[in-house]
């Protein structure tokens, strides 16, 4: 059955980072960081943004982190990319055009 309403995630942002040296395999160069946009969505259409969320995975041994378990210098990292990326417009699509339609009803009234 398909889920009517449900959160999703898109990569906004990704970084390999110069300076971080992975903690399992201890190479340098070779943690990528992601900055995930989560969104909820109806009908499969996004509606509204849910928050930022962060993971990282090394190139190298394909160790990953969930955010919250992150060693503190790829979260400020995380948080240092996070910054500069944008939750992009679509994820706000259904919220959207349900204005569109609530403006377009109020002004059909007076047109
Ligand atoms: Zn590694």
């Amino acid at each position: 059955m398909m889920k009517l309403f449900g959160k999703k995630s898109s990569e906004l942002k990704q970084k390999t980072h110069e300076e971080i040296i992975c903690p399992n395999c201890l190479s340098k160069n070779t943690t990528r960081i992601s900055v995930l946009g989560i969104y909820n969505h109806i009908f499969q259409i996004p509606f509204i943004s849910g928050g930022k969320y962060g993971a990282s995975v090394c190139t190298n041994c394909h160790h990953t982190f969930e955010l919250p378990k992150m060693p503190m210098a790829i979260k400020l990292a995380y948080y240092e990319l996070k910054e500069t990326a944008k939750t992009p417009i679509w994820f706000y699509s259904g919220l959207i055009g349900v204005k569109v339609v609530v403006l377009v009803k109020i002004f059909s009234r007076y047109f």
